[in-house]
């Protein structure tokens, strides 16, 4: 399975804001967006006032959103072409394809910290989709679906300790934490997706 490799934090640095790929540490002050929030690299400290051109900043929006969901580029090329088949504003509809891949739903519902965890706990067959194991984190979930935690005694522990969190769910989603079963009751809307997205600008730089 292909992944990118270039350590989280590095990924941030490089476009300038949090991506939240570390779970927890994303907000304490080990973070290093704020300890060091410089370009990564020699000349990191003097391009901090770096000015983009305008295929400069569609590239880095394209780049943020990529390492935000953990997507290649060809899959996210197919997100766009996919987006661009279907009714209604491209780039909308291109976020909600990506926030519908079940690595997603799963950190959504506060299974894991990070989509990280999430793909792997979907990777380790942790996670069934209407009663049946499913092992694919770009499995795109549709309404009705229910998503459920398939425990395992060797991770006894781990499932413990999710049992009982609290996460602000968005409102497309449910989750029982007690008897970890969740339900998607819409697909996903612009609105439902807090991060700082300027989507039109990568459908820009697609359409060029
Ligand atoms: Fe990004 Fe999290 Fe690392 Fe901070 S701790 S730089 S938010 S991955």
């Amino acid at each position: 399975m292909a992944r990118t490799i270039e350590p989280d934090c590095r990924q941030c640095r490089r476009e300038g804001c949090k991506l939240f790929l570390k779970g927890e540490r994303c907000t304490t002050k080990k973070c290093a967006m704020e300890r060091r929030p410089v370009i990564p690299g020699q000349h990191g400290n003097s391009r901090r006032r770096v000015t983009f051109s305008e295929y400069g900043s569609q590239l880095r929006e394209k780049q943020k959103v990529k390492r935000m969901y953990g997507v290649l580029e060809s899959q996210f090329r197919k997100y766009y072409d996919e987006a661009e088949r279907m009714k209604g504003v491209t780039g909308e509809n291109m976020l909600s394809l990506i926030e519908r891949r079940l690595d997603n739903v799963v950190y959504r519902m506060g299974i894991g910290a990070s989509r990280s965890q999430c793909r792997q706990i979907v990777n380790h067959g942790h996670i069934t989709v209407n009663g049946k194991r499913v092992n694919i984190p770009s499995y795109s979930v549709k309404v009705g679906d229910v998503i459920a935690v398939k425990e395992n005694k060797q991770d006894l522990e781990f499932f413990k300790a999710i049992k009982g969190i609290k996460v602000v769910m968005p409102k497309w989603l449910e989750f029982d934490t007690n008897t970890l079963t969740g339900k998607i009751v819409a697909l996903p809307s612009r609105e439902d997706i807090d991060a700082d997205i300027k989507e039109q600008l990568i459908i820009e730089l697609y359409s060029r």
